[in-house]
């Protein structure tokens, strides 16, 4: 069995290994501040949690700082709406950027002021191509680019230049200002890069105060130098934009406090899910989920409303550590490490998703029972409950058969099982409709046999099912919730991953539960007792309407019933 999460031992791993070393030869002088750079335009998924918790993570464990940082450079796609939901998403993790809170368009002068010194010592040029000859003299990987007409332009018009791209004097796509390298650079990415281009938009913190914005590999940089940053953990796929980040801050280095180090790691693939923002915007847009939050996306608002605790999701980035090397991680090491926590967290209750009525014909008519079920097999400290017996009950119909097969311990023509926590009950008749449908079970029940008593010791018996009572039960709605995609892998490849949605992901139905439950408040984690792990939905819930979500099943049948449907 895996231990519980806070007895692991924390992992190593390549980052902490620099880090461990910058401290034993005092590079950062004992210092460690890395920081979260989302771009404000969309939500954040599962794979930013991994970002977060290392960077967060790795800054509380060596005593530093964690800035989040607001990349926004493109004020057309970015907006108010995704940097609040980004704060609120960081916040509900457990983290905490303090003073800290910053956004890359705060530099924005300085960037431009950083540009013009560039110029002034022959590092950038305003070039006049198009964009499309910018992309053709470009070059390719085996053929090397060619020098843009304009790169020779004598420092004095290139400022000149700037100058007037910022006052507004040309159109956008007119001039853009490169960064002066080396057009016959191996690295596509050095081939003088453009650093600023024209953009008549509005940007939602600066306004209409400028129309050049700088781009991301220069920018992002120069903030994490400004902010005395000194680990900038990336994704692998910035490792090749690596000579540029130095590059940048080598031309700069009068100017700047420090020059930060950026270290790549291997970001998160996780199956049966899609992460890029630009296909969570077309689920959204397309309405093929229920917005933003719909319990099935990988954002984190969705694993949130699905009912993922902080906690599950900290495990989880632990336990799947990091590395330089891409892999896929099984959304089922997601869904364990949440059965982990909300089986030491959440309390125990009984709900029916599939009533089948069951009545005991020895049993006085209006009887009611109290029996005592416990909040918490493990916990006894969590106390019991009182459920009410009666002479007619709900069970699920899967816990009887009327022809059973090879190994069906419940109950079934002639035979006996426990009630949980109450009695014995011997099924001796099976009531019919016109159609020929089940529409009840009769039972009679053994007086001598109640859980808790010496005499019920004696009786061992094999099947044991849960209950409730009709004249008790309320009702709820129940949202049973699957894996968005049938496919491991949905946008794998060239493939389209709206071909593999899983038309099960999402089954509504009513169930009955435990009275006590209809006051859920919305948020509260329960496990419905062999039926899974449920979260009363924070969008639909109220207390005396409730709404269930089911979080996770109790175990992981998933592959098994995967392939018997096939
Ligand atoms: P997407 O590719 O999903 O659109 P992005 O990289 O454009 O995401 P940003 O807002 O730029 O999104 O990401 C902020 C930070 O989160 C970056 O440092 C990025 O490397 C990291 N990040 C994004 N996706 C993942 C992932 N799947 N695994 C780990 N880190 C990620
Ligand atoms: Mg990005």
């Amino acid at each position: 069995m895996k231990k519980p999460f806070s007895e692991e031992t924390v992992v190593s791993n390549f980052i902490r290994s620099i880090i461990n070393e910058d401290n034993r030869t005092g590079k950062w002088h004992g210092r460690v501040e890395t920081r979260f750079p989302p771009e404000p335009n969309g939500y954040l998924h599962i794979g930013h949690a991994k970002s977060i918790c290392l960077n967060f993570g790795i800054a509380k464990e060596y005593n530093g700082a964690c800035h989040l940082r607001f990349d926004d450079t493109n004020p057309e796609k970015e907006a108010q709406e995704f940097v609040d939901a980004i704060c609120d998403n960081v916040q509900w993790l457990g983290f905490d950027w303090g003073e800290h809170l910053y956004f890359s368009s705060d530099y924005f002068d300085q960037l431009y002021m950083f540009a013009e010194y560039l110029i002034t010592q022959g590092k950038a040029y305003v070039d006049s191509q198009t964009a499309e000859e910018i992309r053709e003299w470009r070059g390719t990987l085996t053929i090397p680019g060619k020098n843009s007409p304009y790169r020779d332009r004598p420092a004095e018009e290139n400022l000149d230049l700037l100058r007037r791209m910022k006052s507004g004097e040309f159109a956008e796509g007119t001039h853009v200002l490169r960064a002066r390298i080396d057009m016959s650079s191996p690295n596509i990415n050095m081939r003088d890069p453009v650093i600023y281009r024209i953009r008549y938009a509005h940007h939602q913190r600066t306004g209409n105060k400028w129309c050049i914005y700088p781009m991301y590999d220069y920018t992002h940089c120069i903030s994490d130098a400004l902010e005395n940053i000194t680990h900038s953990l990336c994704t692998l796929e910035f490792e090749d934009h690596r000579p540029l980040y130095d590059w940048v801050l080598d031309q700069l280095q009068d100017k700047l406090p420090c020059h930060p180090q950026q270290i790549e790691f291997a970001r998160l693939n996780l199956t049966y899910t899609v992460m890029s923002k630009r296909k969570l915007i077309e689920l959204v847009e397309q309405k093929l989920v229920d917005g933003w939050d719909d319990p099935r996306l990988s954002t984190l608002a969705g694993v949130r409303r699905r009912g993922y605790t902080p906690h599950s999701i900290h495990m989880f980035a632990e336990r799947i550590g990091v590395s330089k090397a891409d892999s896929w991680i099984d959304m089922s090491v997601l869904e364990d490490c949440l059965r982990e926590d909300l089986n030491e967290q959440a309390p125990r209750r009984i709900a029916i998703l599939k009533p089948l009525k069951l009545i005991i014909d020895n049993y006085p008519d209006d009887q009611e029972e109290d029996c005592f079920a416990p909040n918490h097999p493990q916990k006894p400290e969590w106390d019991k409950r009182t459920v009410t017996f009666t002479k007619v009950l709900y069970i699920e119909q899967d816990d009887f058969m009327e022809e059973p097969v090879k190994g069906f311990f419940r109950l079934k023509p002639g035979g006996e099982v426990r009630l949980r926590y109450a009695y014995i009950v011997k099924c001796v008749q099976i009531e019919k409709n016109a159609q020929g449908d089940i529409v009840a079970i009769h039972c009679i029940y053994d007086p001598d046999t109640k859980s808790g008593t010496d005499a019920a010791a004696n009786r061992k018996i094999k099947g044991n099912i849960h209950w409730l009572s009709a004249k008790h039960a309320q009702t709820a709605e129940i949202r049973l919730y699957d894996r968005l995609f049938t496919d491991p892998y949905p946008d794998s490849g060239d493939k389209d991953y709206k071909n593999a949605l899983n038309p099960n992901s999402k089954t509504i139905t009513h169930a009955y539960i435990e009275p006590e439950l209809h006051n859920a408040e919305p948020g509260q984690c329960f496990q419905f007792e062999r039926n899974g792990y449920f979260i009363a939905d924070t969008a639909d819930s109220q207390p005396g309407k409730p709404v269930f979500n089911r979080a996770v099943t109790l175990r992981d049948s998933w592959e098994k019933t995967a392939k018997q449907a096939v």
